[in-house]
């Protein structure tokens, strides 16, 4: 089957909301290279959107979840429980940096992770309120919809988006936003919005995704703290892109001294099979009634099985050590190019969450065009890169953590030569 007719298909038999963004059809992959229908083989640095950090079908993934197939592959785990979903939420409670007395919940997606999390700040503290922050993405379903900081393409023509939902600006350095400009907006919204006192949580990413990969500053972290503790607000750091080993450490909340009381998780969890959770304070997360939370597919035991094995490996592999020591070459490449690519205006990230943002030389304005050039120049020479940013207009750099070196060699020289043109 060709990628043209495959092509052809997709376009009759599927909506076009669903966008595509490779024009050909995946046949198989392991660990950082993805082999299409045709027999092309591209070294995958998207890896399903952050889902990867441990590459495609790891050995000890898959003779996890095989093991578990023979097993049983589904029992609902709210009618009938089995251990390994309890040993998962054990060594997540104990790795999270949400205190000493954690519990975890699991779900499927990252949007029903974001969506329990405000269900459970709603139970415990019996308030309504939300506020998120412009440029950040929580999901597809309708409240992670309304908490989403960018309206097209995810919020437009969707409305009317759930209540008590509010937005304050994100720091950003490069966009002229400072800590001091996101805690009066969110001061401001107390005074002119919401009562401090009827504010449920505050949620936000401490490496904005989607948005760019914008680095929470310590300060901005350690201000949402305080305004937590002031009002009696839970505090939830969305985990879900910037986690396990992608920074450096095994959540990019490691790297902060001020610590949230839930943190919503998924994609690179297991490796590629879908899995999402809340992890939080025990007395927070134990808030809602029994029957409040849950899923028929919640913490799937295949799903379960396979993020297992994710943290054998990101420990067994040094995984957090490896993003770094990646992370640092890249960084070096992309800040060597900004002597030839004039239009490269920030290389930012922590450890292998790192990106790279374009303005147009002449007028200084973000730009998409010069971005997706990048992107498009790669992919000819067989590298799969994303884009993101509010403008679009920013590379990010998501390849497993586990890429052989001489690929990643290779991947860092393609980049070079997308960059150079
Ligand atoms: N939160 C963040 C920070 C994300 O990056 C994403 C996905 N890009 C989500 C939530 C939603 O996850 P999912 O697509 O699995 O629902």
């Amino acid at each position: 089957m060709s990628n043209k007719n495959l092509h052809q298909r997709r376009l009759a038999a599927t909506p076009r909301g669903v966008g595509v963004m490779c024009d050909f059809f995946a046949q198989s992959a392991e660990n950082s290279t993805l082999t299409d229908v045709e027999g092309r083989q591209f070294i995958d640095f998207a890896a399903g959107i952050a889902v990867l950090n441990t590459g495609h079908r790891h050995p000890r993934l898959v003779q996890a979840v095989e093991a578990q197939l023979q097993a049983f592959t589904h029992t609902a785990y709210q009618i009938v429980p089995y251990e390994s979903y309890v040993t998962l939420a054990e060594k997540i409670n104990a790795a999270a940096p949400v205190g000493s007395d954690a519990k975890t919940a699991f779900f499927t997606t990252g949007a029903e992770a974001v969506e329990n999390a405000v269900k459970i700040a709603r139970a415990h503290t019996g308030r309504p309120g939300v506020i998120a922050f412009g440029g950040g993405f929580h999901g597809r379903t309708y409240m992670t919809m309304a908490l989403t900081g960018k309206v097209a393409p995810y919020k437009k023509g969707f409305g009317p988006f759930p209540g008590s939902v509010f937005h304050a600006p994100y720091p950003s350095a490069l966009h002229g936003i400072t800590t001091d400009d996101a805690v009066k907006a969110i001061e401001r919204l107390f005074k002119a919005d919401i009562d401090a006192e009827q504010v449920a949580a505050i949620i936000f990413e401490p490496i904005q995704g989607e948005g760019g990969f914008v680095v929470a500053p310590p300060d901005f972290v350690a201000a949402i703290r305080r305004i937590c503790d002031k009002h009696g607000i839970v505090m939830i750091a969305d985990e879900v892109q910037s986690g396990f080993a992608r920074t450096g450490k095994l959540f990019a909340m490691d790297h902060y001294a001020d610590k949230p009381d839930l943190m919503t998780i998924a994609k690179s969890l297991a490796g590629g099979m879908p899995l999402s959770g809340v992890v939080g304070k025990a007395e927070i997360m134990d808030a809602p009634a029994p029957g409040g939370l849950g899923g028929t597919y919640a913490g799937n035991p295949l799903s379960v099985a396979a993020a297992l094995a994710v943290l054998d490996i990101i420990d067994d592999e040094k995984l957090c050590q490896r993003a770094d020591a990646l992370g640092e070459r890249l960084c070096a490449t992309l800040k060597d190019a900004r002597e030839y690519a004039p239009g490269l205006a920030e290389v930012r990230g922590v450890g292998s969450m790192i990106a790279a943002e374009f303005t147009d030389p002449t007028s200084g304005e973000p730009s998409a065009e010069l971005a997706q050039r990048v992107q498009r120049k790669a992919l000819e020479q067989g590298l799969l890169l994303l884009t993101c940013g509010q403008y679009g207009n920013v590379i990010r750099f998501l390849y497993p953590l586990t890429i052989p070196e001489f690929q990643f060699t290779q991947a860092l020289e393609i980049i070079k030569n997308a960059l150079k043109d």
